[in-house]
């Protein structure tokens, strides 16, 4: 590709509504523009991106005998009112009528529709197992898209079903994704971690997600610093053993506040908690003039039941405080020692959100993990003062908490949809046999921005080989005042071009410095600079992304140097 025919589109400034490095980084490197809230267009070097990890993805999906479908995304109401989803999923589901005003709604998953292809498609168990897969754009209404296209609400998932007659075989079919999955991430140059995983909205027994490890995840990880256990936080504490002490509970007060009655409601604390409280009403909240409502949380081993109240201004259907959530939040947060602490929901604005702070033997905290989105950037530091340290669930090894960006989810669904809409096959004895099923997502378009998260420089992205927009690119100094120089340029494009690289040759008329600036910032593993002054020695400069010292390489050795 010549750069002078392919659409650059790079910009200088950091887009001010840009929070996280990946999304400034792949507005900037003109990879995705933004359509509306949550929506984005694929600009052609994001595209060449997407494209390669779905190349990953399809090829170790092929490799443990997925097949691959492709599914509508405008799904009809019948099927989701079959499996109960049309009742029981929230606001995420976008609903729609068609002009018969028949309801339907876009996929967020697809479980209902292909259940509907299995049960007609599949009747003998000779056919089992199956597993088939797509790579399609779901739309999920997510309360508060962000970050680009790490949260948006139309997206590229790879969605993979299996179909089973018996548990063995859907644990083996779930042992294999997992491996393809570990492949996958692999491949594709990413620092992730396999997950415990809790199964959700989407339902079943057993389940795991992977996590890219980045300080921007909006997901917090426990692992244990001596083992390859690793669980989502709220499956940490679920799966935590119990301590000889009885757990303790809390109870909770209300408090509306504003301003100054804010410092005299938090007298009682220990200098500790104030600051942390400071600390979180300052991340809160844009706005001064902002209303807290506050909610005094005390750990009291005597009670034996936990008092949660849902203040009434909180209109939104997500259950802030329920007793789940307040059950994770202590367990995870208070260990063995007794605690204050506060959890804070800021409803001034139209997104909610829920803090929660406070100081205890083990220091202070601070968090929102889990209750809401919103306290995403908050330290891990803080999180380590009070998680790090309760023993691994596993037995070796302690409790180490990291933030994650969950990348892809797997989970074993049982009966769950076969039984609601009626998935069977005959057996070999003749009997009608419902299936056990398993799903398997990657938030293909989530990987993009994820994998800039830990591929980064102040210069701009640092793309691994296996997901670069162009693998090398030509950098002639000065071209169009130089023949010698074109010549070889030119010479050189064909070579790598006849050798399969994917290499952009950069013939426009522009100085050095914008080159180079355009392209660090875009990312291409792989720089030649080709100048009158190395010319004259028969070489050209080589100079990795990663940064390490340029080489200089004969022109003859070029294209063996990038193989
Ligand atoms: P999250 O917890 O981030 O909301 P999820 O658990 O709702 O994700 P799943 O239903 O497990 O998502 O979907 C499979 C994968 O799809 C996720 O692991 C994630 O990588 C990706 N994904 C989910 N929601 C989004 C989104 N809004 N934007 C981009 N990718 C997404
Ligand atoms: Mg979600
Ligand atoms: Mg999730
Ligand atoms: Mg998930």
């Amino acid at each position: 590709m010549r750069s002078s025919q392919y659409l650059l589109s790079t910009l200088k400034e950091t887009p001010s509504d840009a929070e996280i490095i990946s999304h400034q980084l792949m507005l900037r490197a003109g990879m995705i523009r933004k359509v509306a809230s949550g929506l984005y267009t694929w600009t052609p070097s994001g595209l060449r991106v997407l494209r390669k990890v779905e190349k990953v993805v399809r090829e170790e999906m092929e490799a443990v005998n997925a097949l691959e479908i492709l599914m509508p995304m405008v799904q009809p109401a019948d099927l989701w009112q079959e499996s109960g989803r049309w009742e029981d999923y929230g606001p995420e589901l976008l609903r729609l009528k068609d002009r018969h005003q028949r309801d339907f709604l876009l996929g967020p998953t697809h479980e209902e529709i292909i259940s509907e292809l299995v049960r007609k498609e599949i009747s003998s168990y000779k056919q089992l197992p199956l597993t088939l897969f797509q790579i399609q754009t779901k739309f999920r209404d997510e309360i508060r898209p962000r970050f680009g296209v790490m949260r948006a609400r139309e997206f590229v998932m790879k969605d993979a079903y299996s179909f089973h007659l018996t548990q063995e075989s859907l644990q083996q079919a779930y042992d294999q994704m997992y491996q393809a999955y570990c492949r996958i991430f692999e491949r594709l140059g990413l620092d992730y971690r396999p997950v415990i995983a809790d199964t959700g909205s989407i339902g079943g027994h057993s389940s795991h997600e992977f996590h890219v490890l980045a300080s921007s995840g909006e997901d917090a990880i426990a692992f244990s610093d001596q083992s390859d256990y690793a669980a989502n936080v709220e499956m940490a504490e679920a799966l935590a053993p119990t301590t000889e002490r009885a757990a303790p509970t809390m109870e909770l007060q209300r408090h509306d506040v504003k301003g100054d009655d804010l410092a005299a409601l938090l007298q009682p604390l220990s200098v500790d908690a104030q600051q942390a409280v400071k600390c979180v009403v300052a991340q809160a909240s844009d706005n001064v003039e902002a209303e807290y409502v506050l909610l005094v949380v005390r750990a009291d081993h005597e009670l034996n039941t936990i008092k949660a109240e849902k203040h009434p201004a909180v209109a939104s259907p997500i259950n802030l405080l329920d007793n789940h959530k307040l059950t994770g939040v202590h367990s995870v947060f208070t260990g063995p020692t007794q605690f204050d602490g506060l959890v804070i929901a800021d409803h001034s604005a139209a997104n909610l959100a829920d803090f929660a702070c406070g100081a205890g033997e083990n220091g202070v905290w601070l968090t929102g993990v889990n209750w809401s989105r919103d306290a995403t950037l908050t330290e891990v530091a803080d999180l380590r003062n009070v998680v790090e340290g309760d023993p691994s669930p596993c037995g070796q090894g302690q409790i180490k908490i990291a933030r994650g960006i969950e990348v892809g989810h797997i989970f074993q669904l049982g009966k769950k949809y076969s039984d609601a809409m009626k998935v069977g096959v005959l057996s070999e004895t003749g009997k009608h046999e419902t299936l056990t099923m398993g799903c398997y997502g990657i938030g293909v378009s989530r990987i993009v921005a994820a994998a800039i998260e830990q591929h980064h420089d102040d210069r701009g992205i640092q793309w691994p080989d296996n997901l670069a927009p162009f693998q090398a690119v030509l950098i002639p100094m000065n071209m169009h005042k130089s023949a010698r120089v074109q010549e070889t340029t030119e010479k050189l494009y064909a070579a790598l071009q006849d050798a399969g690289i994917d290499v952009l040759f950069d013939d426009r008329k522009e100085r050095p410095g914008v080159m180079f600036t355009d392209m660090e910032l875009v990312g291409i593993p792989h720089q030649i600079v080709i100048g009158e002054r190395n010319l004259d020695e028969g070489m050209v400069e080589y100079q990795s992304r990663k940064g390490g010292d340029k080489v200089k390489l004969s022109i003859d050795d070029v294209v063996s140097h990038l193989q």
